[in-house]
């Protein structure tokens, strides 16, 4: 049965959407969920290899890319990684972690999916779907929120929106969120998808994208010119017969802008220890690092006198030329591998727009907007959902206990 008069509709049966809709639940609203899958919480199902990589240990704000870099502070303070790992540990789901924080289940993400939508089912939330939402007018002074939707007018106190970035169109992403945010007069950083690998076109890069399947660990360096700030890592990156991709590559991505260069690093710094490579030639050196295929690609770029002699040998020259070779080695993508690739967008919902303590529009009191529909974007690692978890924990709490204060609320009748 789909409701027709609830005090929180929730757009969206993701990640923030169901922990959202159980949040206001449990403080007494009536939520109901509207999504337009068959299946809810699909992209959960294909996270993190089908293990879901649920949080990260480590997660801060550092982890963030937003014009306003501070928004996620008070949501994550509010709902740390630590609290959602104790309900994975309540509800008795075997976690690991694999690399730097990363918290991946043991057995399957579906363990994620399934304590989600019992936590809502506990807590009454009606998880109304596939239900299209045709149209909405928000919530004005005094007036309560209306849905349209294909089984008919559903009157809601508040309105969470939910729906999610524009990743993985197969699975049910649509420019939801954005279209409405962009009708209510709110500003929206342009999507483009993030996290995803990169190609390589240019002939320069011929014999890179030959040596598919080789990875190495670098550190890569991208800068963005869109008022993302600037990202370092230190990751594995992986070559592909379309260009770059592995953790080092989707990282830098998140930075990336069609036109601008990448740095790669195939030899930091501290490869260079002389006390460690002084009696080595560069190509000895190279070998240790990386696997032998890429090592004799790179070594191509070294001068052939060079190549023979020992580092300890080498006078400034040549060593500068050889750091210029090997070090900060610019690439310039020409594009990404687009949103079938991309595990997030980058953009949304600008943030100017919501409260940091609520994600609720500042203009229009009563519509809340969270997880990846809003320009937060996580770095790779579990923070993507954290941040759900988070913005759905804050704009959850406050849309139940300001509808359901409300005098009345329990009598209408769903
Ligand atoms: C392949 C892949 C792997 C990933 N792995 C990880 C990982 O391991 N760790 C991590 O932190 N992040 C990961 N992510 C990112 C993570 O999945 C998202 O950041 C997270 O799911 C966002 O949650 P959300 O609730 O905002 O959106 P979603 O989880 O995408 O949920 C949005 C919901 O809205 C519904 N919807 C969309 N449009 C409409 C509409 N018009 N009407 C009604 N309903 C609508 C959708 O059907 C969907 O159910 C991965 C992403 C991908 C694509």
């Amino acid at each position: 049965m789909t409701p027709t008069h609830v005090d929180v509709a929730v757009v969206g049966g993701g990640a923030a959407g169901l922990f959202a809709a159980a949040r206001a639940a449990e403080l007494g609203a009536r939520v109901a969920v509207f999504d337009h899958a068959p299946v809810l919480g699909e992209k959960i199902r294909i996270s993190g290899g089908g293990r879901c990589n649920f949080t990260n240990r480590d997660c801060s704000p550092a982890n963030f890319l937003s014009q306003d870099p501070r928004f996620v502070r008070h949501a994550l303070a509010a709902f740390p990684p630590e609290a959602f790992i104790e309900r994975v540990r309540q509800r008795g789901i075997g976690f690991h972690e694999k690399h730097r924080g990363q918290l991946f289940c043991d057995h399957s993400a579906q363990d994620i999916v399934a304590m989600l939508l019992d936590d809502c089912r506990a807590h009454g939330v009606v998880l109304a779907h596939p239900v299209e939402v045709l149209d909405c007018a928000p919530p004005t002074a005094g007036q309560p929120a209306r849905l349209e939707t294909s089984r008919g007018v559903v009157i809601a106190r508040c309105l969470i929106v939910a729906t999610g970035g524009l990743p993985v169109p197969k699975i049910g992403a649509t420019a939801w969120a954005l279209d409405f945010a962009r009708r209510l007069g709110l500003s929206v950083v342009e999507p483009r998808p993030a996290l995803v690998p990169l190609a390589l076109t240019d002939p320069a890069s011929e014999p890179l994208r030959a040596l598919s399947g080789v990875s190495a660990p670098v550190q890569i360096s991208a800068v963005s010119r869109d008022g993302y700030g600037e990202g370092h890592f230190d990751e594995d990156l992986l070559l592909t017969h379309k260009g770059l991709s592995g953790p080092a590559v989707l990282q830098a991505s998140s930075f990336w802008e069609e036109g601008a260069e990448l740095w790669v690093d195939w030899l930091p710094d501290a490869a260079f220890d002389e006390s460690a490579v002084g009696r080595s030639t560069v190509g000895q050196m190279l070998e240790a690092r990386l696997p032998s295929r890429l090592a004799a690609a790179l070594m191509e770029h070294i001068d052939p006198e060079i190549r023979p002699r020992r580092w300890a040998e080498l006078g400034r020259q040549a060593r500068t030329q050889v750091r210029s070779q090997l070090q900060r080695v610019p690439f310039r993508p020409a594009a990404t591998l687009g949103w079938n690739k991309a595990e997030v967008m980058r953009g949304g919902v600008a943030t100017e727009g919501l409260s940091p303590k609520t994600c609720e529009a500042r203009a229009h009191p009563g519509v809340y907007f969270i997880g990846e529909c809003v320009d937060v974007t996580g770095h790779l690692g579990g923070h993507n959902f954290q941040w759900a978890w988070a913005s759905g924990f804050v704009a959850g709490r406050h849309a139940g206990s300001s509808s359901a204060s409300r005098p009345g609320s329990s009598s209408s009748a769903c």
